[in-house]
């Protein structure tokens, strides 16, 4: 393979102390080398003076892959044969806009310089359909996160009080999956969908059959996750998503973070913040309740979120949370998917169109940005849309814009509803992000909550040559005023390399590789292991259709597997 010497560029590399600092980078064999090691009649020189370069960006919350981000295509099929761009230059076609083929996703990520992406949301029994997906997804590496709160296999252990037991099972679900971590979707609420409930059911509201509440499936979800030692934690969307009213039942899931965690670790990362972040009881009396949120967030420092940041414009949404996709389908009345996955969780897919005249979407669109820049902490709040559903991954330049310039803010402001933002604090908000904010905020933060700051995120050496170069000199662009420059030069990278290849070059994609898939291993003892193969093999008929050993994803099935090995505290 080719080594590459990226000369005198402007270096931003938060993990590893560097801000702005004129730097080559030396890329040998996929991994960043010391440059006077290289040899140079085998080297090109790649000049990046007055460009900025980062490690490739990383993204903790999106939904790329599985059944349900498939249906939406379905239901969305004007949207694919509207926007077809066919294959050439040796790269597959693209199609699609609220909801984007899986080319299109590899190549546009890859074009905002982004190199890593978490799926948020699979059903263990789909989990195959999810790596058949990712596996098609060009150049970015990638990883699935698991649903646990309404699986009733893990509501057993949880009823039964068995931490022990639930940390096993989650260790024998991840593994049986591929998967990387565990995602608490509207706890219970599927649980509860199942015997014609679900909606709005807040953290102390009994479940039926269980005799469970939300917040003891967080807290043992939780526990037993630290226990597991797992590189990521618990991914929780909170409960009464997208009620007025909601955002104390965000703070008080915040605060539950600091009961099992150890140190200094992120011990729950609250994802898509603004969907849980609603003050007022109905929607005439909605208003924001970011600025509570990044108040118990700055206290809570054993926790992180990410946005989910609206953008305006048609969406095709679609999540877990199966009750408040009804709710949604009523408001919206068009179209509605749903589906129940077994004994495990559900899902719905429901069409929207975020408009700026609209009181309700203006008091959501001010929600994001208020907790990033009141919380000013961008170590522990994450630029995600929840792609698909606040907006497509493809704008995260234009979230960016706005937080570092309140100018940015002001233009939008005008053409919103004004009598919702006098409901909001964001006109009043004068923060501002700057370079080394956004690059923590996207590449050096999410490294370390995924647990993955020793080969990604950073540009140290023997990490990932996954590296982004725009062309735009921080020296030379004051972001505040020239927002629309900054929101130009990072919607299109000058050059992305991904394990040390050149992918894109002038904002186009240029080769099509293909990334790992990683998964965790978390080693857990032989006897405990045994128990609970055992306990699933007997209760697999009683709660599946299918037979226990179709339900295991082989690495085989993985295009690229990547294992994380996991050192349990079991
Ligand atoms: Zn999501």
């Amino acid at each position: 393979m080719k080594s590459f010497l990226i000369k005198g560029g402007i270096v931003y590399d938060p993990l590893n102390g560097v801000e702005g600092e004129v730097i080559d980078i030396g890329l040998r064999n996929g991994v960043i080398v010391d440059p006077s090691s290289l040899d140079p009649r085998e080297t090109i020189v790649v000049d990046a003076r007055g460009m900025m370069v980062v490690p490739g960006g990383i993204d903790v919350h999106s939904h790329i892959a599985g059944p349900k981000v498939n249906t939406g295509r379905v239901m969305m099929v004007e949207d694919h044969y509207l926007t077809n761009i066919p294959g050439k230059m040796g790269l597959r076609s693209q199609t699609g806009r609220t909801v984007p083929n899986v080319y299109k996703i590899g190549y546009g990520y890859a074009r905002l310089g982004y190199t890593t992406v978490v799926e948020a949301a699979s059903p263990p029994l789909k989990t195959r359909h999810t790596h058949e997906e990712l596996d098609s997804i060009p150049i970015i590496d990638k990883m699935t996160l698991i649903l646990m709160d309404s699986n009733w296999i893990a509501l057993d252990y949880i009823s039964e009080g068995d931490l022990k037991g639930l940390a096993g099972y989650i260790a024998w679900l991840l593994h049986a999956t591929k998967g990387y971590g565990v995602k608490i979707v509207d706890p219970g609420a599927d649980l509860a969908w199942l015997y014609g409930k679900g909606y709005g059911i807040d953290l102390d509201t009994q479940l039926p059959e269980y005799n469970l509440t939300p917040r003891e499936i967080i807290l043992m979800l939780g526990e037993a996750s630290t226990l597991l030692n797992l590189p990521h934690p618990i991914h929780v969307h909170c409960n009464r998503l997208g009620y007025p009213g909601n955002y104390s039942t965000t703070t008080r899931t915040l605060e539950l973070s600091s009961k099992y965690s150890t140190g200094n670790k992120i011990s729950m990362h609250i994802t898509h913040v603004q969907f849980t972040g609603y003050k007022g009881s109905t929607w005439a009396t909605l208003g924001s309740g970011g600025e509570e949120i990044a108040r118990i967030l700055r206290r809570q420092r054993n926790a992180s979120v990410d946005l989910g940041q609206i953008i305006f414009g048609s969406v095709t949404t679609m999540t877990a949370d199966a009750p408040f996709e009804h709710v949604l389908f009523h408001i919206s009345r068009w179209k509605w998917a749903f589906a129940d996955v077994e004994a495990e969780t559900a899902s719905g897919i429901v069409p929207y169109r975020y408009r700026r005249r609209n009181y309700v979407n203006t008091v959501q669109w001010t929600i994001g940005l208020e907790v990033a820049l009141l919380t000013k902490d961008p170590w522990r709040t994450f630029i995600t849309t929840d792609h698909p559903n606040a907006g497509p991954f493809t704008k995260y330049p234009r979230v960016i814009a706005w937080l570092m310039s309140r100018r940015a803010r002001e233009e939008e402001m005008k053409k919103v509803n004004r009598r919702a933002l006098k409901k909001t604090a964001l006109p009043a908000v004068d923060e501002e992000f700057d370079f080394n904010d956004i690059i923590i905020a996207t590449r050096a933060a999410p490294a370390k909550l995924l647990g993955l700051e020793d080969f990604k995120g950073h540009l140290g050496i023997g990490a990932q040559a996954d590296i982004a170069i725009y062309n735009i000199d921080p020296g030379k662009v004051d972001p505040s005023r020239d927002w629309k420059i900054v929101e130009k030069a990072l919607s299109r990278a000058e050059y992305v390399f991904k394990d040390g290849r050149i992918v894109v070059r002038g904002g186009r994609v240029v080769e099509e590789t293909y990334g790992s898939t990683l998964y965790v291993k978390p080693e857990i003892p032989e006897d405990l292991s045994k128990t609970i193969v055992d306990k699933v093999r007997e209760m697999f008929p009683y709660y599946y259709s299918i037979q226990y050993s179709n339900f295991i994803v082989d690495l085989s099935e993985i295009r690229k597997p990547r294992e994380i090995p996991v050192k349990t505290l079991l």
